[in-house]
């Protein structure tokens, strides 16, 4: 299962899309396989944790755990995994930046999209109001399912997170990350509804992307972009 992304889509110099589950034994000769038609590119897979580190393309170095990367260089594709957190791809194309980002719900409390977006603005200058965004498949809402703890961690200094929460149960909540997400980008970035599209897919509903939630293998979906 493959996903382009609609909201790149006039731009002749980006590639950007959502691929299904793959599995992480073979990941290297299947992105090198995606990516064939593309000689001469470089591909950048981060050392992903759950942080909210934010690392430059290039400046990076490849031991450094970080969840987000900025580039405004050609021929560098962006690789974020993804099992049931949110894969973001960026792109501001005035200034021809780029950034892939990862937001599980560690990522989302740390603010990384937010600060990845601060980030663009700061160092290439880019325009907040032209940035465009691609969220790609994730665990939603209807399936996130959580405990007291995450519940506590959210709301404990911050009342506001209740919105994002319904309880089912007891001790069982739902959790709407993307909601989240989207929060900071709307009303702490004053983004536009229109600069950002949502790809309508729950990993956890759709057999076609992993979600490790539902499955028991050692798979991962992958978003990228490109400036080419
Ligand atoms: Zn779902």
């Amino acid at each position: 299962m493959f996903i382009n992304t609609e909201i790149f889509k006039k731009y002749k110099n980006i590639i950007a899309g959502f691929s299904g589950k793959t599995d992480l034994k073979t990941m290297d000769r299947y992105q090198e396989r995606l990516f064939s038609g593309g000689k001469g590119f470089k591909i950048i897979n981060l050392k992903q944790a759950h942080t909210d580190n934010v690392v430059f393309y290039p400046g990076y170095s490849k031991d450094i755990e970080a969840d987000a990367i900025i580039t405004n260089q050609k021929k560098v594709i962006l690789t974020i995994r993804t099992a049931d957190c949110i894969p973001i791809l960026i792109f501001d194309p005035s200034n021809n930046v780029i950034a892939a980002v990862h937001a599980g719900w560690r990522g989302t409390k740390s603010k990384i999209l937010k600060k990845t977006v601060e980030l663009m603005c700061e160092k290439y200058g880019c325009d907040k109001e032209k940035i465009l965004f691609s969220i790609g498949p994730s665990n939603r809402k209807c399936c996130y399912d959580v405990k007291k703890d995450l519940y506590d961690i959210f709301t404990i200094d911050n009342e506001n997170y209740k919105d994002f929460f319904s309880q089912i149960k007891d001790d069982l909540w739902r959790l709407d990350i993307l909601g989240i997400n989207l929060k900071y980008l709307i009303d702490e970035l004053n983004i536009s509804e229109k600069q950002i599209e949502i790809v309508d897919i729950c990993t956890f509903c759709t057999p076609y992307f992993f979600s490790s939630r539902r499955d028991k293998s050692d798979m991962r979906n992958i978003a990228f972009i490109s400036l080419q």
